[in-house]
């Protein structure tokens, strides 16, 4: 039914890794989002399918409440407040899976730790260029999500043993909730990068599984507090400033501001993506002002704030070269991220003295 995606040598290898592994730790990006927290979930509950009963889920930081519906996210550590157990579970590990991130940077704190684990790794990734870092890397960047290259790769290794499998013996029902979750928040629930045509054949899989598509729509967009949907009306309202020459939006956000709207995390999610419903906006960003960590002091030399920033844009407009080139970030063509540090005006600065150089005016 699916076309054949991998290579099989890396399919055997990770086959071989994973049946002689015991002691399993799955790994996902910093500020989780859908597809980090599907991707890395989808995996453990396959992983505890096939009776791995040793299966550790860390991220680097806590992720949005509404992703806690899923099933074992209850499970999983958040390395900036679960360190000691979490160190304890690395110790142990006999193979490190990391998913949808292609470089140590994008894991915090948790970068340096994984680079001085002797164990094997394997990365599942759809971000251009990964690093590299692991044994064996699965990486896809075509892909849209890195949970259908998790679907992907659940489904190869067990119908390559065995091609008359059914996809209920494959795939327990929660793992299909957690790919299909990153599945839909990494298209926008379907709306970009999503002209592919197997990927609703996974969608119809899943479903078939038991995944309840709706409900899942529900728990992930309509989840807002009254203060997050607030934030979003004073962004859109006070905040955005368009420069109609390059069809580019930009919002910025303090920390003061964050403060007044009880900001929580997964709160500005979504924010970046706003201003592109606006005709003739084609590329949208966001900036938002965030604490130092104790891992990112030298590399703030001495700044007192760090700007975090979300870049999006429209069709063939890509934002990652402003993103990389501008503020020591990248990503995917039209969904990327950066980081400055310094004051919150020094950044808009930036932003304003660059993004005529990388805005078409069309
Ligand atoms: P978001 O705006 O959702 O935080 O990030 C969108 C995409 O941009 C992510 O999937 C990731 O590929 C990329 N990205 C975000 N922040 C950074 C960053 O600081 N560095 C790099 N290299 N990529 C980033
Ligand atoms: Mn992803």
């Amino acid at each position: 039914m699916l076309s054949n995606y991998f290579n099989t040598a890396d399919v055997e290898a990770v086959r071989q890794l994973i049946s002689s592994a015991q002691h399993i730790v799955i790994i996902t990006h910093m500020s989780p989002d859908g597809d980090a927290m599907g991707s890395s979930l989808g995996m453990r509950h396959y992983l505890r399918h096939i009776g791995k009963t040793e299966v550790t889920n860390i991220v680097p930081n806590s992720f949005p409440n509404f992703y806690d519906w899923m099933p074992d996210a209850n499970q999983v550590f958040a390395y900036d407040s679960k360190q000691v157990e979490a160190d304890i579970r690395l110790a142990q590990c006999d193979l490190l899976i990391c998913t949808d991130f292609n470089e140590p940077k994008r894991i915090g704190a948790l970068g340096e730790k994984i680079q001085f684990l002797s164990c094997p790794k394997i990365l599942i990734d759809h971000h251009l260029h990964p690093s590299d870092f692991a044994d064996v890397t699965l990486s896809y960047p075509g892909s849209p999500s890195a949970s259908e290259i998790v679907f992907r790769l659940i489904y190869a290794l067990e119908t390559s043993v065995s091609s008359d499998k059914s996809i209920q013996s494959i795939f327990p029902v929660e793992a299909a909730e957690c790919l299909y979750t990153g599945m839909m928040t990494d298209t926008g629930n379907f709306s970009f990068n999503s002209n592919h045509p197997e990927m609703y054949e996974i969608v119809a899989q899943l479903v078939s599984l038991g995944v309840d598509k709706d409900a899942i729509y529900n728990a992930v967009f309509n989840a807002y507090s009254a203060d997050r949907m607030r934030l979003m009306g004073y962004c859109l309202y006070q905040k955005m400033r368009i420069f109609p020459d390059c069809h580019i939006a930009l919002i910025y956000l303090s920390r003061k501001e964050l403060y007044r709207f009880n900001f929580k995390s997964g709160d500005a999610e979504g924010i970046v993506n706003l201003p592109l419903q606006i005709r003739d906006i084609y590329y949208s960003v966001f900036m938002r002002e965030d604490k130092i960590e104790p891992h990112e002091r030298e590399k703030a030399n001495g700044a007192k704030s760090k700007i975090k920033l979300s870049f999006r844009s429209q069709g063939d407009r890509p934002v990652n070269i402003f993103a990389s080139e501008v503020f020591n970030g990248g990503g995917h063509a039209n969904a990327a991220g950066g980081e400055y540090y310094g004051t919150l005006p020094d950044a808009v600065q930036q932003f304003l003295d660059n993004y005529h150089r990388y805005c078409k005016n069309a």
